[in-house]
């Protein structure tokens, strides 16, 4: 009975011993929104790359071909300069840096050059970084003079014992570690200040409005918000996390947003996940969305798909908030989900498969 008992026990123990090891080697299924690193046959050195250029109301009939196409164009550069540095094997991390470089130097973006105008009418630029493999990360806020912020992200990971710097401080700062400074005139778009320009007319021609009122207004709400982000595995499973921002148009009083704040806009962890986060900030903080994904997976074994589901189709909606999430995972499943009418996103796999998405479909 005994020895019965042990046997059983032995083989169900080999069951689960070999399920774990090849559901562990297998990519979750492709959908629309989610696809995998390497085919089968493909599963050495698995390496992955996501970008978002932002979530919000993007609809086609709003959209015309024109533009459309300058937005597939500068993502698919971006994706193809972090593409070419993981396939080299480069890490994460730069391959992170570099990508969002390219779209923080694209007036089409909210982040960088494009970046939104806050209520003064002042451009004022978050961003931050994280590697999955040491945990370390580093984020800035409130720049206006430094080009590249999540340049400065990473100089603040690497070169400071700190996490967080802001303002006139990581301005200092940056000057010292010698990046690139720029006047703040160098941020300013027409298209970005007619639309603080809309909104301030709206305050005007609000009765009864409290500040509250219009920065939480619907249109606000809305609005192809922009910010951009991406996520990468590289050729050695290291995972990294980047997300750079001017936030919501007409902030004041120096609001910050989720996209400097780790574990809400950006994440990165070598035993589960790389995030990064768009949509209303406010939300996104509360709901600690990046991490929250991570530590489904980490403590209720969820895969990612369904950790990404979770916070942004049923979680962050309970609170109130909206927008989406890239992520990619130690295996090289990658997922873009939202819960807005569309993201600007791009993807490519190890085989060099790109996947451009601007709508829900
Ligand atoms: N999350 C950003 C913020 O609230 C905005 C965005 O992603 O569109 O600052």
């Amino acid at each position: 009975m005994i020895k019965r008992t042990f046997i059983r026990t032995a083989v169900l123990a080999l069951g689960i011993f070999c399920c774990t090891v090849s559901c562990k080697h297998t990519p979750e299924t492709s959908t629309d929104t989610t696809t995998s690193a390497a085919p089968s046959g493909q599963q050495k050195e698995p390496f992955a790359i996501v970008i978002h250029g932002g979530a919000g109301t993007i609809l086609r009939k709003n959209m015309t071909p024109e533009r459309e196409a300058e937005y597939r164009k500068v993502l698919e550069k971006a994706i193809r300069t972090g593409y070419d540095i993981l396939k080299n094997g480069g890490s994460g991390l730069d391959a992170v840096q570099k990508t969002v470089n390219v779209m923080e130097n694209s007036p089409l973006f909210n982040a960088g050059k494009g970046a939104v105008f806050t209520h003064d009418g002042k451009n004022e630029l978050d961003a931050s970084i994280m590697d999955g493999k040491t945990l370390n990360a580093g984020a800035v806020a409130g720049v206006t003079t430094v080009k590249n912020p999540i340049t400065l992200a990473r100089t603040v990971m690497e070169k400071s014992e700190h996490v967080i710097l802001a303002r006139k401080g990581a301005e200092d700062f940056a000057e010292e570690q010698g990046l690139e400074i720029v006047d703040p005139s160098y941020f300013y778009t027409e298209s970005r200040m007619k639309a603080l320009e809309r909104i301030r007319e709206r305050e005007k021609s609000e009765l009864d409005h409290d500040g509250k009122t219009a920065f939480y207004d619907p249109i606000i709400k809305d609005a192809k918000f922009g910010t951009v982000g991406c996520v990468a595995l590289d050729k050695n499973g290291n995972l990294a996390a980047a997300t750079s921002t001017g936030g919501m148009t007409n902030k004041r009083w120096g609001r910050i947003g989720d996209s400097p704040i780790i574990g809400a806009g950006t994440y990165a962890n070598n035993q589960t996940c790389a995030v990064s986060s768009t949509g209303w900030g406010e939300f996104f903080i509360r709901g600690m969305v990046a991490y929250d994904i991570s530590a489904l997976m980490e403590y209720k074994g969820m895969s990612l798909k369904d950790a990404a589901k979770e916070v942004i189709q049923k979680k962050l909606p309970g609170l109130g908030g909206n927008g989406g999430i890239i992520a990619v995972d130690h295996l090289g499943n990658m997922v873009m989900e939202f819960n807005t009418a569309g993201m600007y996103r791009a993807s490519m796999n190890a085989k060099g498969e790109l996947h451009v998405g601007i709508y829900e479909n």
